[in-house]
This record gives C-alpha cells, structure tokens and sequence, in this order.
C-alpha cells in the first residue's frame, strides 16, 4: 500500500500540492502532523533534494518522530532534511554566519539561568532595587522585546515603552537590556531568544546570507504554526521570499503559548502575506474516541474567541470521560496511580500508554511518590532535567568554558570549584576591572599578573593554565577524550568521589551517566561533528523530551501540558482540575488569559486516544500548608451526558463543601477514591448504582411544608422517607432514611429533593 492510501482524500490533497503557499488550521487530532511527515516524504520521493526542505517542528521529539517516520517511506535520505525546533536549526545556522554578528563560531547558549545569574550580577551592580527590578520581570521584558524583534536602540527610544516602564517605576529598563546585550556579546553568548533575534539581525544586514537561504531552503514547513511568535513569523516569511513554498498547520483552539509571545494573529498575516493561498480543512480527528472528542468540543465551545471547526470522531464511541474527587493532592496521586496498575493489569497494557498531565511542575511530586510506591516506572519531561543538575552543570561550565573562554557565567560558576583558593574578593576584583577595561572576564584572568600582584594571583595563574590545557586538548580530540581528561583535572571527580554521603555518591554516579553520554555521542555514525562544541550546542537546545529507548518503551510520562503539545497516549490522566490551578490564578484577571487557559484544557483532553480521566483534589499543600481547593469550572463546562457520573461534580462538592453533615456520603467517596485496585472495580460500580439517577425531568420540589413520613427523592440519593424534621426556618435539618445509602441528615434549604 503506497502512503498516499494512508490519507484521507484531503489529506492526500495538501501532501500532493506541493507548489505554492498551504495553510491547514484544523481541529486536534486531524492529522496536520501527518500531513507534513507524508510532505516531506512525497517531496523526497519527487526528486527533491532532502538539503533544500526546512522543517520547524516545537519539540525535539516530534522532530524525531518525523523523521523516523519518513525514513520508514523514503530511507536514509531522510537524515539530511533540515528538521528541528527553531532553536536548534537557527543555532546551526548562526554557527555558521557567527562571524558576521562579531559571534565566534563557537558562542555559547545561555540557558534561562545563566540568564538570570548575568541579570542578577547587573542588577547589583547597577545597585537597583531588586524588588522592583525583580529578575524574572526584567528578563521577560527582555523577552518580549526580542521576540518582537526591539533592538536596545530601539526600546530606548520607543515612547510607548519608556512611558510604560517610567510609569511604573522602572525608568533603568533600558539600560539593563543594552548592559544585557552588551555582556553576552563580550562573553561569546546568546540567550534563547537571541537564537531567533540574532538569526533576524543576520538576514536583514546580510541580503547574500538571505539570498544563500532562500535558495537552499526550497520547501518550508512549520508545524503548531499557532504557537510561533512574531520574530519567528518574520524568519519565515523571509526564508520563503523567493520560491513561495511554504506550508503551515496549526490550530488556533490550541494557541497555548500568548504568555510567551506567541502572536495568534500569525494566521491571519499568513493569509495576507499569501493571496493565492491554498487552505485546506481537515475536519475528522483519527486520534480519539468520539466521546473524547464530543468534550473536546464542548470545553473549547465556552471560548467566544474560535474560528469555526466542526471536528468528530469515526472512532469507537469509547468509555466515557471519568472524574474521580480526591481529599488531597497525595490521595489524588494514589488513586492515579492504582488507577495505572489496574488498568495496566486488567488490559495487559504497557506503561507507556499512560500518561500524566498537569498544569504546573510543582504538582509532579505527590504523583511520583504514588507512583514510586507502587512500582510504576515513570519518566517526568521537561520538567527539572539531568542537565540542570548542580554538579552536570559545574561539568558543563568546564566544557563551555574549554570552547567559548569567555563564557562569563561559565568562568563564574567555576573558578572556584573545586576550591582553589580563588575567593570571592578576588572574582569581584577581576569583574570590576573587566568591566573598567571593557574586556571579557577571561582577558584579565589569564593576564592576571599584568594587573594584579599578591596572594591569590599565583592560583589564578593556575587555573588560566589548566584552561589551555584544555583547550589545546579539545582542538584534536572527540569530545569524550577532552570531558573525561576535564572531569579529572579539574578536580571535579575527585572531589565528589571524596563525599561519601548517599547524595555524594549519587552525584558522583551523574558524572559517570554524564561521562557514558559523551561516550555514546562520541561514537555515533550519523553526525559528522563529534567534538565538545557540538555537543554542547547540542545539550543546550534539549527540550526536556529525551527519552532512553528502553524508558520510552516502559514508562508512564509525565508532563506539563504545555509539552503534551502534538503527543498522543491511550491513556491519559489530568490532574488537579481545581479553581486557582487550573485555571490558574494568574489567569483570572482576564477574558483573554482565562481563554487560553481553555484552551490549554483542550490541549489537554485532546491528547487521549482511548480513555480520559479527570481528577481534582478537594485539599493541596501549597507552600507548605494545606489549603482547601474547589473544583475547576472547567468540570462544570463540560457536557455532563460524557461523564462517567451522572452527576456533576463540581456541584456535588459545592453542596458538601457547606456545612451540611454528609456523614456516610463524605466516607463513601473517601473508600472510593482511594481503592480504585481490582478490589474497586466493584466499589466503583455499586458506587455509581448508589450515585442514583435521577428521574427524567427532575425538578426539586418546595420543601417548606415537608412532614415526618413523606416519600422523597434525592438528585443522588435517589428514594428516601423522612424521618425526623429539627430546627427552626430557614435552617431545618431533615433526617432521611434512604433505600440504598441509608441514614443521612441534610439542610433542607440546601437538599435538592423531590416530593414523590
Ligand atoms: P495535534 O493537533 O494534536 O497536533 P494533528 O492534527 O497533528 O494533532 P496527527 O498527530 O497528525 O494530528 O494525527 C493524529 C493521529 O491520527 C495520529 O495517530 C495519526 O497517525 C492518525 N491519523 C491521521 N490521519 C489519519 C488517516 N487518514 N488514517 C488513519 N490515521 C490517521
Ligand atoms: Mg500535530
């Protein structure tokens, strides 16, 4: 069967137009992906070059998933596709061209807390209120001008912008993003969003650079065009210029990322940019069950903000969607777990068919302690990596260092570790006349003798040697050879090996995991640069989605659900579905915020294939106290007719959470939610026998002349006699005697009841 016949007839039409401007924005699960991996593939199989196709994918993942995909159609041509994030390819890019931007080729990426650290410095020495300055605001100011491609020049002089910032107080914001910029240019390095704000600065000042570009890159494609913001719009359309190739998917009902910068209005420019656009829609989604997708829909239908879709299912009908209470965020992560195992061992399923998703990183700890405690393999993405751990990361710096000497924060994080008698009056010393010369830090440490005397110069000495060392050692070597010689001489391995405590140890065996990955990657046949520089290009683009071949095979995953963007799972849970989490606080101030919170919740229940479960806690530890939680509207939005309960849930909780004594009721769904094992397939059934359904039409009656001995029905109680009325109006409380649950004393002015 060619894998053309894997298409529906829409889809093989976007694969076969090949020429021209494309744009697919469809509903989740409709194959957009697919499309462009069929794409790709058909274009190789028509005799294009795989060097001219760019492909833009968001995570690392889906770009491997991609090309493992079309390799399986075309072959080993497919390792020859430009295909990555926009990050990784942009690096590659400006690895190139550094020279131009004064870059050397070996720049350095600061990650997010090199950053900040640089901020931090820069705040201080600017001797700026660092409340008001505060480190995350700034750099995200930074942020968002770059992604919206305003240079230093430009912000200063920009009113909108001046008046915002003296406004509020912070009249230095200028001059900290022009100190900023400055500082990484003298240390050889680029931010994330340099990545793109440079490769902008690159294409506009060299029209050969763009001119070579244009021509090498024949066919574009952007995958979760939705979520790219305006300086990648720009690199896009510029790439595209010239032969008009480019084609986007997207879904604006899944545009996550505003918060970020992402600019949904990149949809409509596109159209714009393209007047003989060719549109396509793909309206049937292939990933879920039809009950999924029905929720899907009625969650996104509360946002007034949406291009009209019409998106369903073929699929099977499928079990409906279930909500499962907690009494706390541990108890939440137990019946998740438990709920695995079960499903696990009942459907002989693997683990990774299952999947966790959460609105904040923080919420991963009480489901990795349930999960631990049963034995349940899992592995967390995105969230606190291998990479970002203390003693990876002092490894690290002796790399970057090695390669990029005048890597400010990398010479920072090491001059003094493992301690060499370099104390911090020393470094502030030296960071001062870096600054009095305008040299990078490294100029003045390995000339240290030409401006300092005394004590400590002979151990910087020292340590400028061994960096020489290093770096003559890295010109000739594989990375393997030149980390191993470092992870020796610097002292690193000894000084770890000498702490003998378990957490000691356990570092110690992170370098050695370290060590075997320079090892492996040394050894791989399929890049040609194998040195310490590719791979630390290569580390510092990860995306937290890396995966061993045997965790991807038997693991839960873990994620937020901003990186469950494009994924797929038979099984998935999302957790913590409670007002102030999800949605999140921060997002309640606004029509705006709160929307792409929904959106956000669809991305989320878009990514189940088979069976979805939704689980709120009614308790959670917050900063160390708990505190009680409601559950989210969202549960409310919901068309309940998909629900697993018949019953809505957030409206259960409200009434309980009233000082109403539900008494038995309260045990109950305490019992059923925290046994779910094989023990509680049948508690769960008998318990939603007993979570009674209504009579059609159920209207509650007026209670107010309620007598002893009347018959009455319950929303969920389902048929009882009253047996005993107390107190006065309006708060009387009537004791029922109910057929299946029994005794239960409610407050009338609050009981939904029906006089039978
Ligand atoms: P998202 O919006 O979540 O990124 P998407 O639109 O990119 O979703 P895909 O991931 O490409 O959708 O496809 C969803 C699932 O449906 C995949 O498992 C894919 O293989 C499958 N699929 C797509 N089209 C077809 C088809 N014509 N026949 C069978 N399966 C299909
Ligand atoms: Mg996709």
């Amino acid at each position: 069967m060619s894998y053309l016949d894997k298409l529906n007839p829409t889809q093989r039409s976007a694969v076969e137009c090949t020429e021209g401007p494309l744009m697919i924005i469809a509903g989740a699960g409709s194959g957009k992906t697919r499309v462009i991996t069929y794409r790709i593939a058909h274009l190789i199989n028509k005799g294009v070059d795989p060097f001219n196709i760019l492909a833009l994918t968001f995570t690392n993942k889906a770009a491997r998933e991609m090309r493992e995909r079309i390799s399986a159609i075309v072959g080993p041509d497919a390792r020859n596709i430009w295909m990555g994030t926009f990050h990784s390819i942009f690096a590659r890019i400006l690895r190139v061209e550094a020279d131009k931007l004064g870059y050397p080729s070996n720049f350095t990426i600061y990650d997010t807390d090199d950053s900040k650290s640089l901020l931090r410095a820069i705040i201080k020495e600017q001797q700026l209120d660092d409340k008001l300055y505060n480190v995350n605001f700034v750099l995200n100011r930074i942020s968002s001008a770059k992604n919206n491609l305003i240079s230093v020049a430009e912000y200063k002089k920009n009113e909108t912008i001046q008046a915002d910032d003296f406004s509020s107080g912070r009249g230095k914001m200028g001059e900290l993003y022009e100190i900023y910029a400055q500082r990484c240019y003298k240390a050889g390095a680029m931010d994330f969003d340099d990545l793109l704000f440079k490769t902008n600065i690159l294409l506009k000042q060299y029209p050969d650079v763009l001119n070579k570009y244009q021509h090498k890159f024949k066919y574009i494609m952007v995958d979760e065009y939705q979520d790219t913001n305006f300086s990648q719009y720009i690199i896009v359309k510029k790439l595209a210029a010239v032969n008009r190739n480019i084609c986007v998917v997207g879904d604006d009902a899944q545009s996550i990322y505003a918060f970020r910068g992402a600019n949904i209005e990149n949809i409509l420019n596109f159209e714009k940019d393209y007047p003989e656009l060719n549109v396509f829609k793909l309206e049937q989604n292939y990933r879920s069950t039809q009950n999924i997708v029905n929720i899907a829909n009625s969650i996104i239908k509360n946002n007034t903000n949406q291009l009209e879709k019409n998106v369903f299912s073929e699929n099977e009908t499928g079990e409906k969607i279930k909500v499962i209470r907690a009494f706390s965020d541990n108890e939440e992560g137990k019946i998740v777990a438990e709920s695995i195992l079960q499903e696990r061992t009942i459907k002989n399923l693997d683990y990774h068919g299952f999947a966790i998703l959460y609105r904040t990183n923080a919420q991963s700890r009480s489901l990795e302690e349930a999960l631990r405690k049963l034995n349940v393999p899992y592995k967390i993405y995105g969230g606190m990596s291998f990479y970002q751990r203390k003693e990876i990361k002092d490894l690290i710096a002796y790399f970057r260092l090695t390669v990029n000497p005048n890597d400010e924060e990398a010479l920072k994080r090491v001059i003094n570790y493992p301690v060499r008698g370099i104390g911090k009056t020393s470094l502030d010393k030296i960071i001062v006349l870096a600054d009095e010369k305008n040299l990078p830090l490294w100029e003045i440490v390995s000339n240290i003798h030409l401006y300092v005397s005394g004590r400590g110069v002979e151990n910087i000495m020292n340590f400028a040697t061994m960096i020489r060392s290093f770096q003559a050692l890295a010109k000739n070597n594989t990375a393997y050879d030149v980390a191993e010689h470092i992870a020796k001489q610097s002292g690193i391995l000894r000084d770890l090996h000498a702490d003998k405590s378990i957490e000691g140890l356990s570092r110690y065996e992170n370098i050695q995991e370290l060590l075997n990955g320079i090892k492996e990657f040394s050894e791989r046949e399929d890049i040609e640069d194998r040195s310490i520089s590719q791979f630390l290009m290569d580390v510092a683009l990860l995306t937290g989605d890396e995966k061993s071949e045997e965790e991807e095979k038997n693991t839960v995953s873990l994620m937020t659900i901003h990186s469950s963007k494009g994924l797929e799972f038979p099984h998935v849970y999302i957790v913590g579905l409670e007002e102030n989490l999800f949605p999140s606080q921060m997002s309640l101030n606004s029509r705006q915020d709160l929307e792409e919170e929904r959106r956000l919740f669809y991305v989320a229940t878009t990514r189940a294939e088979k069976k979805l479960t939704l689980t709120y806690a009614t308790s959670r530890f917050k900063f160390g106290t708990l505190n009680n939680s409601e559950p989210s509207r969202f549960l409310d939005e919901i068309d309940p007719k998909f629900l697993d309960l018949d019953f809505n849930p957030a409206k259960q909780q409200k009434e309980s959470s009233l000082s109403v004594d539900f008494g038995d009721e309260r045990k109950g769904f305490t019992e059923f939610a925290s046994k779910p094992k094989i023990t509680a397939k049948v508690k769960t059934t008998q318990l939603l026998a007993k979570a009674h359904i209504p009579t059609e039409g159920f209207a509650p009656s007026d209670t107010s002349d309620l007598q002893v001995g009347m018959e009455v029905e319950h929303e969920r109680f389902g048929f009882g006699k009253v047996i005993n009325l107390e107190g006065k109006k309006p708060d009387i409380k009537a004791t029922i005697f109910f057929k299946e649950l029994g005794q239960k004393q409610l407050l009338l002015k609050f009981a939904k009841l029906r006089i039978v």
